[in-house]
């Protein structure tokens, strides 16, 4: 089995296609298969600088590794289309010399007029196809050497595929099941651009036939064109080892309200490319998930999830069990809802599996860029607090900034409810207590405060809100005796003092 994922650089890789991707790439390691990546880069006018590198570091983030492509060599080398430009030229011109394809030498104004004609006219199509090309000017219509005279003199023309009428096109996509297209609805379509270059049909069935590709699995937008495909197919007598299809359901909207888009997600205030993005030509700026601190692992499995579905309730998956239980039969036909929110669940149940080792080193970093020093010991032991309460890494220091920044306010619904003479009472005389210490780990800190709290006959449900917010000014966080480790004996005594004499 080979699969093959063949992206177009025209832009940012959009996360629908990493999905697709990933989805090629589960494929072939279940069953043992090949993954390639193809650069399909035939349209130079939508070519954008920099967007395959872009493809390359997004599978580089994931961990989506081809076998075959570009960058890993293979068999079926070169992988990029621009640099199999003769090779379609000769598949076009065997096209015509059967009688498969011919050659159109429309000017543009030629091509509107025709589609005006037909507009008026009323016809179903308004388009190139076997009856308006009876009054075109293509080799079909032309004398022989009008056409040699034309070629001769280096008039521009494309290369269209004659497609014949009333035949039933069929294929059975994987997911779809049977799709029936009549040709008469399928137009001449042109293989061959004026600049030599091959269209995107063209050169995918090319490739895919001389690559060998079992299976094409791609995006439902790809679907119409899918019996086109099969006729080239045909056309080329390839049939017995045309690859078999199955088109992925679209990303929808989060509500389910039409397709997932760039401008919805940027309303709310989401990524929909892997990572961050400047487009070279607009200046454009684009948000990364991955900036926005999703986790490779998590990612990926918020992805499987979109479209496919084990049949079980199983949700966490490991790449090995993604590869295990991946099928294309449980691949959904109904579009699939771009859940947002079951994104940042995914990236909150694996990040509590993070070591604390691991996310100091990031937590550091950030720090770092903030000018605010830190030990090694000391982050690891803010992390091991944080993790579970945050849903991204980066939130780690932007939730829990009282670790180093002592509180300029204090929550005022919980100073009003509990800061009466009985508490600071109690707090100074933790104070004392607490001078009294040499070591304060977080057993120490609950043992010190327990004996206070005894003396005065006080439960340690009234007064554990309100020395929450007098250490660190707001009204939920992680374990409070944790934290007043890691602030340690001087600073949490400083903090208190503090509270004492502002807090009315
Ligand atoms: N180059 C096409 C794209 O950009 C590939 C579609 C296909 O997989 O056939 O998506």
């Amino acid at each position: 089995m080979r699969v093959r994922f063949a992206p177009s650089p025209t832009g940012a890789l959009h996360i629908g296609g990493v999905r697709t991707a990933l989805y090629n790439y589960l494929f072939a390691r279940k069953n043992k298969g090949k993954f390639i990546l193809r650069i399909e880069d035939t349209d130079q006018g939508r070519f954008v600088p920099g967007a395959e590198a872009y493809i390359n570091e997004t599978f580089q983030w994931l961990g989506i590794e081809p076998d075959e492509g570009i960058n890993y060599g293979g068999a079926f080398a070169p992988y990029k289309q621009s640099e199999r430009k003769e090779l379609y030229k000769t598949y076009a011109q065997q096209l015509i010399d059967e009688g498969k394809a011919y050659y159109a030498f429309d000017t543009p104004e030629e091509l509107d007029a025709m589609r005006e004609r037909l507009k008026e006219a009323k016809a179903d199509n308004q388009v190139y196809d076997s009856l308006s090309r009876q009054s075109m000017r293509n080799s079909l219509t032309l004398s022989q050497s009008e056409v040699k005279d034309l070629i001769g003199k280096n008039a521009p023309y494309v290369i269209r595929l004659k497609v014949d009428r009333d035949q039933e096109v069929s294929l059975t996509d994987m997911i779809r099941g049977e799709v029936k297209v009549s040709s008469n609805n399928i137009d001449d379509k042109v293989l061959m651009k004026s600049d030599g270059m091959p269209t995107y049909h063209l050169a995918n069935v090319i490739d895919d036939h001389l690559m060998k590709i079992s299976h094409v699995i791609r995006g439902e937008e790809w679907l119409p064109s899918a019996p086109l495909h099969v006729l080239l197919y045909q056309n080329f007598g390839w049939v017995d080892t045309m690859p078999q299809f199955a088109h992925l359901p679209l990303l929808l909207k989060p509500d389910g309200n039409g397709k997932l888009s760039k401008r919805d997600a940027d309303k709310h205030g989401y990524p929909v490319f892997p990572l961050d993005w400047t487009d070279p030509n607009t200046g454009e700026k684009s948000m990364g998930f991955r900036e926005q601190g999703y986790l490779p692992e998590a990612m990926t499995n918020f992805l499987a999830m979109l479209g496919w579905n084990p049949g079980t309730e199983q949700e966490l998956f490991t790449r090995t069990e993604l590869v295990e239980h991946f099928s294309i039969e449980r691949i959904n036909k109904s579009g699939a809802k771009f859940d947002i929110e079951k994104g940042k669940w995914f990236n909150q149940q694996y990040l509590k599996n993070v070591s604390d080792e691991t996310l100091a080193t990031g937590y550091l970093a950030l720090l770092d860029k903030e000018n605010i020093g830190c030990t090694q010991d000391k982050a690891i032991a803010i992390c091991g607090l944080m993790k579970e309460r945050v849903t991204f890494p980066q939130e780690i220091w932007a939730n829990g900034k009282y670790f180093f920044i002592q509180p300029e306010a204090y929550d005022e619904k919980v100073v009003q409810k509990k800061w009466d003479d009985e508490a600071k009472t109690i707090f100074s005389d933790y104070v004392n207590v607490l001078k009294t210490t040499d070591t304060l780990t977080s057993e120490i800190a609950l043992s010190l405060l327990n004996t206070v709290l005894e003396r005065h006959g006080v439960g340690i449900g009234k007064v554990m809100q309100m020395l929450r917010v007098v250490i660190t000014g707001v009204a939920g966080g992680p374990d409070l005796m944790g934290i007043i480790a890691v602030l340690g004996k001087n600073e949490v005594i400083s903090r208190l003092e503090i509270a004492l004499k502002t807090i009315k």
